[in-house]
């Protein structure tokens, strides 16, 4: 290829193309020279120091792929003196990140917007390591942009995903209208929210009309401090949760049992590979037979499973929900299975924000689906164990970073 080609193919302002090697190999080595000498940027101050050069150098920076091949621009490089402090600095080159240039940190950014780190690397042909540090400058750069100040929601659900084992969590505020996390921390609880909500000021935190949550205290309190107009909703979503739970408690406490008394047809049913059948909230013929056997088999886990599927009934009609709620209540204490008795009590305490669901239908959807996507990224997060990084990811992946929700 003629050097002039290279050149326009690489349009970088005031550099140009002089030498091409190692066309034999995997990667293109392009040496660059300055077309004008124009004077160096300080790197410190950012502004142009009148003394003269203090050194020269050259340094490498990767490019985009030509044609399939890595691309390594071997750019001069001039030291100069700031006369701010007297230190030594390279100049700045507005179209480089550290050894990258603008637009390959920037394709990274993109393809770990998509896929996993892992998986970028493997396409761009980095380590890991790299890939981290890539796109953890990025994420920063980004964040200091686009996360202050904090959008102030007029729906938002808070929830907290475990980041790493022993109890380690970070705390995600949801705004539910723009489908999109505003706002993360690290930790749970009262403490993380009032964070939230002092960011956003009391003018704002007036605007919140509704926040969906657990209905954990800490939470609780946190809202009735800062959003005082708001209608506090626990959502479909954590609902759901605290029925699969109970479920699932009354599962092993019986699977338990059925080995102890060498009941095999019963493990089988209850093992947890047919967890998931128990869990669907769609009724399927597999789950149909399967709740058939436990009918005649075992009595708890079945009585658990139609107290779950009673409760679905209770959104079906808005007139009668109050009506059916506390009949569930009343049938969940009488069950006298120990996971649904607390249930009864704790949706006895919590009955006036189930109901307020009726007033404020704030999506399951959105929550789900966020939080399956945080999961994986958590997933992950065992494997780097930096929490500022996880939570700039959950950013990326689900928030106001991610190149493809903010446009
Ligand atoms: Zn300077």
């Amino acid at each position: 290829m003629h050097l002039d080609t290279i050149t326009k193919l690489l349009d970088i302002p005031n550099y140009r193309a002089v030498e091409v090697t190692g066309r034999e190999y995997d990667f293109f080595g392009v040496t660059l020279e300055r077309v004008k000498d124009i004077p160096p940027v300080c790197s410190g101050c950012g502004r142009i120091h009148g003394a003269s050069v203090h050194s020269r150098g050259t340094m490498i920076a990767e490019d985009l792929q030509i044609s399939g091949k890595r691309v390594l621009l071997l750019v001069p490089k001039r030291k100069v003196k700031c006369s701010e402090d007297g230190t030594i600095r390279v100049e700045a080159l507005q179209w480089l990140n550290g050894r990258f240039t603008d637009r390959f940190t920037e394709q990274v950014y993109r393809l770990t917007s998509i896929t996993t780190n892992q998986e970028a690397g493997w396409f761009l042909k980095l380590d890991d390591e790299t890939v981290y540090r890539i796109d953890k400058r990025k994420l920063e750069e980004l964040a200091l942009e686009k996360l202050d100040p904090v959008p102030v929601p007029k729906h938002m659900s808070v929830d907290e995903v475990a980041w790493q084992k022993w109890h380690k969590y970070v705390t995600n505020v949801v705004d539910v209208d723009q489908r999109k996390v505003i706002w993360n921390d690290q930790g749970r609880g009262k403490v993380n929210l009032d964070k939230f909500f002092r960011s956003l000021g009391k003018e704002n935190c007036e605007k919140i009309e509704a926040v969906a949550c657990d209905g954990a205290r800490g939470y609780l309190s946190s809202i009735k401090q800062y959003a005082t107009n708001a209608l506090i909703v626990l959502d479909h979503f954590h609902v759901k949760k605290y029925l699969n739970d109970a479920v699932d408690t009354v599962r092993k406490e019986e699977l338990k049992k059925a080995r102890q008394q060498n009941n095999g047809e019963l493990s089988s049913i209850l093992h947890c590979n047919k967890r998931f059948i128990l869990m669907q909230n769609k009724v399927t013929t597999k789950k149909q037979d399967l709740l058939e056997k436990l009918a005649s088999l075992n009595e708890r886990v079945y009585q658990a499973m139609l107290l779950k599927e009673q409760f679905v009934s209770i959104y079906t009609d808005p007139r009668t929900a109050r009506g059916a709620l506390n009949e569930w209540i009343i049938a969940a204490i009488k069950s006298k299975i120990p996971a649904f008795v607390e249930l009864g009590y704790k949706f006895f305490r919590k009955r006036s924000y189930l109901l307020n669901y009726f007033l404020c239908k704030i999506t399951t959807a959105i929550s789900e689906g966020i939080n399956n996507k945080i999961k994986r990224l958590s997933r992950m997060a065992y494997g780097y164990k930096d929490v500022h990084y996880f939570l700039l990811k959950i950013h990326q992946h689900c928030g106001l970073l991610n190149p493809k929700l903010s446009t």
